[in-house]
């Protein structure tokens, strides 16, 4: 059973760009769904996390930001970077990569759905025919520190980097993948994998798919190799329930996944402990966009969407079906009637449309 938190401690970070624009809509969805639901989530915001912080303190987190942040049950998260002041990877690895690891997040969720009003790059597809999800393991695997350099810069040069996958890595990511498969209608899982090419981490993990499916028996396994999975994602997306992969494999699918759906700015994540051990973090698949920063036409879904996200792994399913459900009801309203930005060709401002959403709720 799914563990249930009581009145639920949320910490609050905007971040940077868009992320200020977007997370006040993302917030006003929560506490609809809190009031209407009862939930006593409480909400404290933070200033750190973020370029800004990084130019007053010259480092873009506090010290203590390990233990301020465990006092909270969940991170919600708006978007980090602002790469003319600072480079991605100085603001990424000193805020989001230490919460990932700090806190054990070793699940990256993201749900690949079709959205009404949403407009679809693959032809003839509508809401409904592609709702999924996207497992991604979140520590270890390809993304590995692990290897070298030897004879630099004579014809001897070579590099290595070694892949890492152990036994309890791999079983904790096909057990969660696993109950969420279980947990859904269709109760199928897919496999990504390349045991045709990657002759002994794959095998591994074929092997250990299999261990786990046989505790699964009411749930439909299969695999497909790395390539052709990402070719049946853009031909056949209505063939999958749950995917599960590999942090690099995972990586490539979860981008490709919302793209497929034309979902860049509606799109949501988590990364998660599912234990609760740790607080586990909820953000939009989008960026800073630093191009469009200023303007308040950012599109809040996305970080309204993750929100709902967020309620579902906090104990509280039906909030988040609630804010879901609001999402589709506005989009469904169409342009020229429904207040949507302008990636949704409409021209109203972010506020309208999450004020819209949440009034739906
Ligand atoms: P990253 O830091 O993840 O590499 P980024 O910050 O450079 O990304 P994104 O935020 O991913 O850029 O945005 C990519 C493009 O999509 C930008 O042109 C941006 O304007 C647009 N975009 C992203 N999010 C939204 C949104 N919420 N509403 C409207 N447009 C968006
Ligand atoms: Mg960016």
């Amino acid at each position: 059973a799914k563990k249930i938190f009581k009145n639920p401690k949320i910490a609050v970070i905007a971040g940077d760009g868009i992320g200020k624009e977007v997370m006040p809509e993302g917030v006003r969805a929560l506490e609809a769904a809190n009031r209407k639901f009862g939930i006593g989530m409480q909400f404290d915001h933070f200033d750190f996390a973020s370029c800004d912080y990084y130019l007053k303190h010259g480092k873009m987190m506090p010290d203590d930001w390990f233990d301020t942040l465990m006092k909270y049950d969940a991170i919600f998260f708006g978007a980090v970077g602002m790469p003319d002041i600072l480079p991605d990877h100085v603001s990424l690895w000193g805020s989001l990569i230490q919460f990932r690891r700090g806190f054990d997040q070793y699940v990256n969720l993201r749900p690949v759905r079709l959205l009404p009003g949403v407009p679809c790059p693959l032809a003839n597809r509508k809401p409904g025919d592609i709702d999924f999800f996207v497992v991604r393991e979140n520590t270890e695997g390809e993304y590995s520190s692990v290897g070298g350099k030897m004879f630099p810069d004579t014809d001897r040069e070579f590099v290595i980097q070694e892949s890492i996958f152990t036994r309890q890595g791999v079983d904790r990511i096909l057990q969660y993948a696993f109950d969420l498969a279980q947990s859904r209608p269709k109760k199928h899982l897919t496999s990504a994998t390349k045991s045709n090419g990657i002759a002994i981490t794959m095998p591994y993990w074929d092997e250990r798919v299999e261990a786990m499916s046989k505790k699964f028996a009411d749930v439909r396994t299969d695999k497909y190799h790395i390539d052709i999975l990402a070719a049946h994602f853009v031909m056949n997306p209505d063939r999958f329930d749950v995917v599960v992969a590999s942090n690099l494999f995972g990586d490539i699918l979860s981008d490709l996944g919302p793209a497929c759906t034309g979902t860049i700015a509606v799109a949501p994540s988590g990364s998660i402990n599912p234990e609760g051990k740790f607080p586990s973090l909820f953000e939009p698949v989008h960026g800073s966009a630093p191009d469009i920063y200023g303007k308040m036409i950012a599109n809040p879904i996305g970080q309204i969407w993750s929100g709902a996200m967020m309620l579902d792994h906090l104990g509280y399913p039906e909030a988040g079906n609630a804010i879901f459900s609001a999402i589709e009801k506005v989009l469904a309203v169409g342009p020229g009637h429904a207040p949507l930005t302008p990636d949704l060709g409409g021209t109203a401002k972010t506020d309208d449309l999450g004020k819209a959403i949440a009034a739906a709720i």
